[in-house]
């Protein structure tokens, strides 16, 4: 590497930088995943079946198909919590300041609990927050489409259970699962219920295409920010509805090329959002699967799209704008971004954009 790229590349780990759509099953490091597998030799877990390399891609069928082979090697509480504190300490390696993970609550036949599961997760956070690494970290329970509504209800309750005892960790929901399974209509009841009793909702809209009748019927709600939104630009009054409403677009590139619902970079969907000045926020989705982290998501974008640093920087500060957690979390962060700018820029001091 040469000493130009070097010194860009410490910029990109350094620029402090907001996570808004983790999963956390999807977030497992290969590190990580040697470690469980060593556990569990039984399920004869090989090389390859969790992780998506450099220049490979899966049909998003493939992708759904790694995550269940992911939990079954993450079925107690004990791979939880080992789970929760590697990706929380991998992020803030990464330079993310500020993370939201999201995870389905899930009960195995090992004795966990869907509750225990959650609460697994939460002291997983409480305890990174002990090692004192500088990362604040918060959680949303996730629905899952395939487990249909009155599963979603449970989840609900349970969220609303979370948002009231949790001392601000549990901010809200995330609806997500196989796109081309169930319909946003038998979750509008549990999310609408959500939405009342404050808990903030992140859903996954328009991934695939020819959901323009669900997602116009999920914007509704509406919800607090659409996790990638891949074909909403296929419809002027979808993008119309986006817009006047303000929903932050939660972006992913890796994972949408890796994931085949995007054909190319130069062709991802944040040119179209950024250009029109929507709020958007790069995220990785799942940097564990598609082998990427947040650096190297805002280093692809900048390239792809021609960014300067300095836009760089606003992309990654405005999204703190739309975190779920309140706003004096927010000017917290702000002030933490005003304090490092000078040692990030100075990276790349003399370098031309
Ligand atoms: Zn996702």
């Amino acid at each position: 590497m040469t000493e130009i790229a070097e010194r860009q590349l410490l910029y990109y780990t350094d620029l402090p930088k907001v996570e808004l759509h983790a999963h956390l099953n999807g977030s497992i490091s290969s590190n990580t995943m040697k470690r469980l597998v060593a556990k569990k030799p039984h399920l004869q877990i090989q090389n390859g079946m969790t992780m998506i390399d450099k220049g490979q891609k899966r049909t998003l069928e493939e992708c759904f198909e790694m995550f269940r082979i992911i939990h079954q090697i993450t079925d107690t509480a004990e791979d939880i919590l080992l789970v929760t504190k590697d990706v929380i300490r991998e992020f803030a390696a990464d330079g993310v300041k500020y993370l939201e993970l999201r995870s389905t609550p899930r009960a195995s036949p090992t004795g966990m609990t869907k509750r225990m599961y959650v609460e697994t997760v939460l002291e997983g956070i409480r305890q990174c927050k002990e090692e004192e690494l500088d990362i604040d970290v918060r959680f949303l329970l996730a629905i899952d489409r395939r487990a249909g509504s009155e599963i979603a209800k449970e989840t609900v309750k349970l969220a609303e259970d979370f948002l009231h005892s949790s001392d601000g960790l549990v901010l809200g929901l995330d609806l997500s699962g196989d796109p081309t399974v169930g319909h946003g209509k038998d979750f509008m009841e549990p999310l609408s219920e959500a939405k009342r009793s404050g808990l903030k909702l992140a859903l996954h809209l328009s991934e695939i295409a020819g959901q323009e009748e669900e997602t116009a019927l999920l914007l509704n709600l509406p919800p607090d920010r659409i996790g990638h939104g891949t074909f909403l630009c296929n419809s002027s009054d979808l993008v119309e509805t986006v817009k006047s409403n303000q929903i932050p677009l939660e972006l992913c590139l890796t994972s949408n090329i890796k994931g085949q619902t995007v054909p190319s970079f130069d062709q991802h969907h944040f040119g179209f959002w950024y250009n029109l000045g929507h709020p958007s926020v790069l995220c990785t989705d799942d940097k564990g699967v598609f082998a990427t982290d947040l650096s190297l998501e805002y280093q692809l974008v900048a390239s792809t799209f021609n960014l300067t640093s300095e836009q760089v920087w606003e992309l990654s500060r405005q999204a703190i704008d739309y975190i779920f957690a309140p706003e004096s979390v927010k000017s917290h962060l702000k002030e933490k971004w005003t304090k490092l700018k000078p040692d990030v820029f100075r990276h790349i001091e003399g370098i031309p954009n």
